[in-house]
């Protein structure tokens, strides 16, 4: 297992079922979208960490679609793989243009859309074993723990998933309705105060060696993590 959920937004059914076969055997977690709207629900109710998407689908252009998502600053960071049966050059321009991190031509391989899907996670960091170390603070995402020097830290799942959202995202602000968006998923019912909660939470757990300082609170404004003094 990888860890990983991709998203597959194509109305095809046969292109559908040869993409979660292939990508399911890979390791991944596969969720599926026959067409523009149900995608967006579908990343509303959970981020997927890549979507592949398809160029022609019946109520929306893929590519349309794709500029929608990296217009909107919560789903901007998502990335997008476009499949496209298009190999004229203004094509392949107009989807990256659009946003789009990459794209692959169909009919392709099974062995070239992973090394395409792997390619783009690499890109974002992740690729699923990363470790990432901030101010002492080191998350293991493969093995799903957290350590300050030889010390494990030990989370619940919700501070966890906050803590590794910060991780990923640091020095930068996020308000309570993003971190709710971004950790709990959008269709999810949670109050903003939910999110003070898990913080305090997460906070606790790390006092003991002194990393609580990098979750910042920013008056007005949300969290942020950081090494840096707020
Ligand atoms: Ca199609």
């Amino acid at each position: 297992m990888t860890g990983k959920t991709l998203l597959i937004v194509e109305d095809e059914k046969a292109i559908r079922e040869m993409l979660v076969f292939n990508l399911g055997r890979a390791g991944f977690t596969l969720r599926e979208a026959v067409d523009g709207h149900s995608a967006r629900s579908m990343v509303a109710d959970r981020f997927p960490d890549l979507i592949l998407m398809d160029w022609m689908l019946p109520d929306i252009s893929g590519l349309e679609l794709t500029r929608q998502f990296k217009r909107d600053e919560t789903t901007r960071e998502i990335p997008i793989l476009m499949l496209t049966a298009r190999a004229e050059e203004d094509d392949r321009v107009a989807g990256l243009e659009g946003g789009a991190d990459d794209y692959i031509v169909k009919p392709f391989s099974p062995r070239e859309l992973l090394a395409r899907v792997n390619a783009v996670l690499r890109r974002y960091g992740g690729g699923g074993d990363a470790l990432v170390s901030i101010g002492g603070l080191t998350l293991d995402a493969a093995g799903h723990r957290v350590s300050v020097g030889d010390e494990a830290v030990a989370l619940g799942p919700t501070e966890y998933r906050l803590l590794s959202f910060f991780m990923q995202h640091p020095d930068r602000v996020y308000s309570r309705t993003q971190l709710l968006d971004r950790v709990w998923g959008g269709n999810v019912y949670v109050e903003e105060r939910t999110v003070d909660v898990h913080i305090r939470r997460l906070r606790k757990a790390l006092t003991p060696s002194g990393c609580d300082r990098l979750i910042q609170t920013v008056r007005g404004a949300g969290y942020r993590f950081s090494a840096r003094e707020g």
